[in-house]
């Protein structure tokens, strides 16, 4: 049960990378599956016209493997087209008209949100339908050799269309929220957190804090870190080298703070470890661990070993003790503490 959830979010994520092929497929099945049926039903005047619409859809599909834009618009335009023809030529119970408004629950999904274009594609697909079914139903129009062959399946034909383009309009609403959902999903851990470190950033501390930090019952601790004479790795050994290092030393902070206390990049650096329900006592053996294992470490990049070591400042923050307060004295116990030879913790 669960290995076929995880296969359908698989399908649904290729689908979703993939639409503007997906789609395509679909139409090119859909147009051959009907030039077979209307050659059975020796319609031929339908038969070539879905054998013309199955090579424009192979030929974008596999020889000039284009899906951009353009070619979703022209096969929108196609469907509308198609679906125009087949209704005025069967005559409206066969629901050709259907792909006109079917399309136009869709198209949104395969259009880029840009400008109005999203909403002039569905107009012009209510339109077309309306204009198609009303010219149909009023004036009675038909081919009438293609409405006598095609009479005795009418009502088989108007199921087949109804479960295709409801079918149709269906996954394309799956696929548009599944890809919403992602998009929020991507946006809210972006929103939140570091992209090289993959720690909290200044944005959730701050919110966190916030939250906690003013009205907080117990006594917090925040501890401000930052890298020793990291300018000049970066000059020593370049820029990417700089931020394996500062990747390294982000993991060692999250493995030493366990998960009930937060590690956050304040900004370039320099870090803010909080722990929002311990003592000096509990926190100082955590940090000076830490400064050890940072000195101890060689960091190996591709073509260096680099060794740097951390100055930490120590802030307790008093219950209601403002955050930026207790940044604040962390900030001077960092000052002093690089003042004083780097490579300590101050408390
Ligand atoms: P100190 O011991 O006094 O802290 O000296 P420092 O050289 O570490 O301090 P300084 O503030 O002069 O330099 C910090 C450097 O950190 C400068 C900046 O280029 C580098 N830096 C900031 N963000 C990043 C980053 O994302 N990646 C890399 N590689 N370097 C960064
Ligand atoms: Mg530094
Ligand atoms: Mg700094």
């Amino acid at each position: 049960m669960a290995k076929s959830k995880e296969k359908m979010n698989n399908f649904i994520d290729w689908a979703t990378d993939n639409r503007n092929q997906l789609f395509l497929l679909l139409c090119l099945l859909v147009h051959s599956l009907y030039f077979c049926v209307f050659c059975i039903l020796a319609v031929e005047a339908l038969a070539l016209i879905n054998f013309l619409s199955t090579s424009f859809y192979a030929f974008f599909l596999f020889i000039r493997k284009d899906t951009s834009e353009t070619t979703m618009a022209i096969s929108y335009f196609e469907i509308l087209i198609f679906s125009i023809i087949c209704n005025c030529a069967v005559g409206s119970d066969s629901g050709f008209f259907l792909y006109a408004v079917g399309m136009s629950a869709s198209v949104f999904y395969l259009v880029p949100s840009a400008g109005n274009k999203r909403f002039f594609y569905q107009i012009l697909g209510i339109i077309t339908a309306f204009a198609s079914e009303g010219f149909v139903r009023i004036t009675g129009f038909t081919l009438p050799s293609v409405h006598a062959s095609m009479e005795p399946y009418q009502t088989t034909f108007y199921l087949i269309n109804l479960a295709i383009t409801s079918g149709i309009s269906l996954a394309a609403t799956i696929l548009y929220s599944k890809r919403k959902d992602n998009m929020e999903e991507f946006m809210r851990y972006n929103m939140y957190h570091d992209a090289l470190t993959g720690l909290y950033n200044r944005r959730f501390l701050e919110r966190q804090m916030i939250q906690n930090g003013d009205t907080s019952k117990t006594d917090y601790i925040i501890c401000l870190l930052d890298i020793d004479f990291f300018k000049k790795v970066n000059d020593t050994y370049g820029h990417a080298a700089g931020d394996i290092v500062l990747s390294k030393i982000a993991e060692f902070m999250k493995e030493a703070i366990g998960t009930d206390n937060l590690a956050v990049r304040w900004g370039g650096e320099e870090f803010i470890l909080y722990f929002p329900d311990a003592t000096i006592e509990t926190v100082q053996p955590i940090m000076e661990n830490l400064r050890k294992r940072v000195e101890e470490t060689v960091i190996e990049t591709a073509n260096h070993k680099i060794n740097v070591t951390i100055t930490v400042g120590v802030g307790i923050g008093r219950a209601g003790r403002k955050y930026q307060k207790v940044i604040h004295i962390a900030d001077e116990k960092l000052y002093y503490g690089k003042k004083h030879g780097r490579n300590k913790v101050v408390l």
